[in-house]
């Protein structure tokens, strides 16, 4: 793992695996595991949390599982399953075991069937509302149900029978029956299982009954032998209830569970419900936009996977809420790509250049290095000729303060070739540039000119053998820091989160390019060949990051 600036160098969960180490708490061994529901992509949430369960694992020779948490059929897909279990290796880790908490449903129910038979479960009729309307509030007390006095062969009966089908969804709930006037509201009898006539995309129709998450989880954990079950602080008032259904089953393993504060990002959103609607509502082109927050998204936006764990290592682990701005994530991936990304030439907004007395005919091949700090990352050949391109706005007529570039009558270099005097500027009727008539000095490739000093440096393709592309930039999704407390967080999204540009020009040796392959366009920012849209015919680069941070003030 690379350091950095602003690393913490612990955490309190390392701490505490320490102190369990040495006391030899679990024989010593640590077992963790991350617990998606496959109901949506990852986002760069789950990526803090995937760092930190496989992370650990790591640290201390211990092992870490993958296990879906496919217990709402509704809303889950195998697709979803598909991309989390791809996110995950691409981000770099491997899990030891890959595990459905619908492998467990047999065991589940039986340990369902053990909490009726010990006096610790009932049936109850009340429907969702009514449930809602008992529970109480932070200052009351709840009320019981009266199906909570029901007899033990009662609720065996009932169960079996909500097992068997022979009930609608909601006509019944199982629950635990611990306290209902606990002032932690998750103890008052919370439900543990709901009937739900549903096709379910591994399990199929064999069970109409599925357990809810408090149930589902810790048994989870139980079965795996999970020794640290690491969660986010959402959790920290479950953790009683965590504790209760182990120890009321006398499981034959009791992980601990340990809360840590969420990733949040500023100017996006990690809610895997609301990124569905960003998609559902086709606000972005998929779960893999380049402006999505998600593990797929960015991935195709050029953020490579060392850059995500350079982030989660960077933001650490705390047990309090704090929001992370996303420069945070925005420098990771701009040090990684100035570090190992190959440099290139790509003009957005062509002008022509005629070099008047250049041979008409000719091309030279330059030869120039791919990286200024990097030798070992080669050189490529650029040819130049007599007509160029540059930027439209690396040339002013009318230069504003301290314009370093081109203007008529000045001199400026081209970047690694030679230096140029724009001599004419040749116009339209309508009054618009159409090239720029212009002059090389020889004598200037690799030296100084004689006698006078040249400042600007400006990129450049040659036009003839230039290739066009289109160049998707894209910016923040969102306008406003925190997207998710809006009314309307669709209110919020960024209108000019993508401006594509068709016109572009770039260099020759992008003849070649694989999806995904990274550069940094001099000048211009970083950018990679989109996965989806980029053929031998159409180039198509996606702009990771700019070369600055443009957001701060
Ligand atoms: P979402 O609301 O986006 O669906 P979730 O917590 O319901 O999030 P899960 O699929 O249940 O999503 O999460 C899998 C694991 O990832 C959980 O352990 C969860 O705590 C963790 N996780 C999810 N979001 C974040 C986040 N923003 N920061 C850190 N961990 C997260
Ligand atoms: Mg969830």
């Amino acid at each position: 793992m690379s350091s950095t600036e602003n690393q913490p160098s612990s955490n309190f969960i390392r701490h505490l695996i320490t102190k369990d180490i040495s006391n030899n708490k679990n024989d010593g061994k640590v077992i963790t595991r991350f617990p998606p529901e496959p109901n949506g992509y990852l986002h760069i949430g789950h990526a803090k949390s995937i760092c930190l369960n496989f992370g650990m694992a790591a640290e201390y020779n211990g092992t870490c599982n993958l296990r879906f948490d496919d217990t709402n059929p509704e809303k889950e897909s195998i697709e979803f399953m598909q991309s989390i279990e791809r996110d995950v290796q691409w981000l770099g880790f491997e899990w030891a075991n890959k595990n459905h908490a619908s492998d467990y449903f047999e065991q589940l129910y039986n340990y369902a069937v053990l909490l009726i038979k010990g006096g610790n479960a009932y049936v109850d009729s009340l429907n969702a509302e009514q449930i809602r309307e008992y529970r109480g509030s932070l200052t009351e007390p709840g009320k019981e149900s009266p199906d909570r006095s029901r007899t033990i062969e009662d609720n065996l009966a009932l169960f079996a029978n909500m097992r068997a089908g022979e009930y609608a969804d909601g006509q019944f709930v199982l629950r635990a029956k611990i306290d209902m006037a606990s002032p932690n509201i998750s103890l008052r009898d919370p439900t543990l299982y709901r009937i739900r006539h549903i096709h379910h995309q591994r399990t199929g129709d064999n069970w109409c009954l599925y357990p809810m998450y408090d149930f589902t989880h810790c048994l989870s954990d139980a079965i795996e032998g999970i020794t640290h079950s690491l969660c986010t602080l959402e959790f920290e008032a479950h953790r009683p209830l965590y504790d209760w259904v182990l120890d009321t089953l006398q499981t034959p393993s009791h992980p601990q569970q340990i809360e840590f504060a969420r990733l949040q990002l500023e100017y996006t959103i990690v809610s895997k419900r609301k990124l569905a609607q960003l998609v559902n509502e086709n606000h972005v082109t998929g779960w893999d936009d380049p402006r999505m927050p998600t593990i797929a998204g960015m991935r195709r936006a050029g953020y490579t996977a060392t850059s995500i764990r350079d982030f989660c290592e960077r933001i650490g682990i705390t047990k309090k809420d704090s929001w992370i701005e996303m420069a945070v994530l925005e420098n990771c991936i701009r040090e990684d790509l100035n570090n190992n990304a190959p440099r290139a030439m790509a003009v957005l907004d062509p002008i022509r250049i005629v070099l008047e007395n250049y041979p008409d005919n000719q091309v030279e091949t330059l030869e120039v290095s791919n990286h200024p700090q990097k030798p070992e990352l080669g050189t490529r050949s650029i040819p130049f000729s007599k007509v160029v391109l540059i930027e439209r706005d690396d040339f002013a007529e009318i230069p504003p303060p301290k314009f370093k570039r081109l203007i008529t009558g000045g001199e400026v270099r081209l970047r690694s070739s030679y230096v140029i005097k724009c001599n004419e500027v040749i116009k339209g009727d309508a009054g618009n540039i159409i090239e720029l008539r212009c002059s090389y000095d020889p004598d200037t490739l690799g030296k100084k000119p004689e006698g006078r000093k040249v400042k600007g440096v400006i990129h450049w393709v040659s036009e003839q053998q230039s290739l066009p592309a289109e160049l998707r930039l894209y910016d923040r999704l969102f306008n406003v820091a925190n997207p998710a407390s809006e009314e309307n967080f669709i209110d919020a999204i960024n209108p000019n989160s993508l401006e594509t540009l068709k016109n572009c020009r770039v260099e020759a040796s992008l003849a070649e390019v694989n999806s995904g392959d990274q550069f940094q366009f001099e000048r211009v920012g970083y950018f990679c060949v989109d996965s989806v849209d980029s053929s031998a015919e159409k180039l198509v680069f996606n702009r990771t990051v700019t070369l600055r941070d443009t957001w701060a003030k």
